[in-house]
């Protein structure tokens, strides 16, 4: 079994860093993701290589073929290497020496089956090697993948107990390629081990999150985890009624076509409630940008046609979209819709010059006016210059 010599594959850049591995030697083998989805025709977004080199000439090879590289996580055989297209992760073939649900300790091995076996799921221990591109599957991962079978390497109690993050990569997976079925053992070990969940760093869990809110269709896995109690253990807010909120946001995106976001699908789980989602977004740890983008999405909760060019100007277009998508209802979803098309934010045509050349005196007095014209002028529909200077003239009157 070969991998079919896609696009990713030929990057100049991708070659220079297989090279200075000595990839023409089989010291480097594509794995993890770029290797099962390219297998599946799916598009790659980041590559990993495993690697018999030790992390440190891992380093000094890169750095010698003018590479730039971070050691990410050297402690556990990861180095990044930066490249014009994108980072490219390097790890050390190894196994875990011990383990306690949420870091390891490894030691190096040169030994591809071992690094495969550490690895959490069949599908997800697939190597290929760079040169002639030959598939090397220790663990029925081909066969996994065809029938779109979620498996652990191994007992997945035992597995769940070296790394709690794996319920949630178990979920994100199966969001991902999952046919819409778990196999009990899975999700009793999914269950059972939950509760670890709320030990693990925030960061590590959000990150997870997220992508598995990513795919098309995240909604069978999503209620397979409010049953198996994860939501209650990682954001408490998050219940029963979830599944279905999300299930009627996903038809709306399919029916008008518009791709799948993350922050989106998170706002339909979180309570509507903009300070309760703001503690959830800060509790785990999201940027300030993904904190904005979050309370953006619950400043109107009952969107009408008519708010519709408001909620775009003051909160972008996107956030308008995605207010309507979750909060429009039915009868105005298609219009309000219709109102984002080619949206362009109009431009507040006047200045506080302006103001001050209409008479007011210069102050705070100037911004606090300009907003009260700049919301009229919101409310009425942006209207033309002309009108804008009518509404301005009026309020530096009543100073
Ligand atoms: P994606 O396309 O989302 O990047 P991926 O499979 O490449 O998916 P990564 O998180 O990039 O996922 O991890 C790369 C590989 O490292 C995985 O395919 C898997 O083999 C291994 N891996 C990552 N995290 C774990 C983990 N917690 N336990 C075991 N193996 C893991
Ligand atoms: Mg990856």
């Amino acid at each position: 079994m070969k991998l079919p010599d896609v696009q990713w594959h030929q990057r100049q850049s991708l070659k220079e860093v297989v090279a200075a591995l000595d990839g023409e030697h089989g010291m480097v083998r594509f794995v993890g993701g770029a290797v099962r989805d390219t297998l599946l025709g799916l598009a790659v977004s980041d590559i990993d290589l495993a690697t018999i080199l030790k992390p440190e000439n891992v380093m000094a090879r890169l750095k010698d073929a003018g590479i730039k590289v971070i050691p990410t996580g050297i402690d556990h055989g990861t180095v990044t290497a930066v490249t014009e297209d994108g980072p490219v992760e390097i790890t050390t073939l190894r196994r875990d020496v011990s383990t306690d649900g949420r870091r390891a300790t490894v030691a190096f091995s040169d030994d591809w089956k071992e690094d495969a076996a550490r690895r959490d799921f069949t599908i997800n221990a697939l190597f290929a090697d760079p040169e002639t591109l030959e598939v090397y599957d220790y663990f029925d991962g081909l066969s996994d993948l065809e029938k779109c079978h979620i498996r652990f390497i191994g007992s997945a109690e035992q597995r769940i107990a070296e790394d709690h993050l794996r319920i949630m990569r178990y979920f994100r997976f199966l969001a991902r390629f999952g046919q819409h079925a778990v196999d009990q053992e899975t999700f009793n070990a999914c269950r059972k081990a939950a509760p670890e969940l709320s030990k693990l760093s925030r960061e590590r869990v959000a990150d997870e999150l997220m992508k598995l809110l990513s795919p098309a269709d995240p909604v069978y896995a999503v209620q397979e985890m409010i049953e198996a109690d994860v939501f209650a253990n990682i954001v408490a807010e998050i219940d029963s009624n979830a599944g279905q909120i999300l299930a009627a946001l996903v038809l709306r995106e399919e029916a008008y076509d518009i791709a799948p976001d993350p922050v989106r699908r998170l706002v339909g789980l979180l309570p509507k409630d903009i300070d309760k989602a703001a503690e959830i977004a800060v509790g785990l740890r999201f940027s300030k940008k993904l904190q904005r983008a979050v309370a953006d999405r619950l400043m109107v909760l009952k969107p009408t046609v008519s708010d519709i060019p408001a909620i775009a100007y003051r909160q972008g277009a996107d956030a308008a979209r995605d207010i309507v998508l979750l909060f429009a209802s039915d009868d105005e979803l298609q219009v309000s819709l219709s109102k984002l098309e080619g949206w362009i934010k109009p431009v507040f045509p006047i200045t506080g010059g302006d103001l001050i050349a209409m008479g007011l005196k210069a102050g705070p007095i100037v911004a606090e006016s300009l907003k009260v014209v700049e919301a009229a002028w919101i409310a009425e529909g942006f209207p033309d210059e002309h009108r804008v200077r009518a509404l301005a003239s009026a309020a530096v009157k009543r100073h």
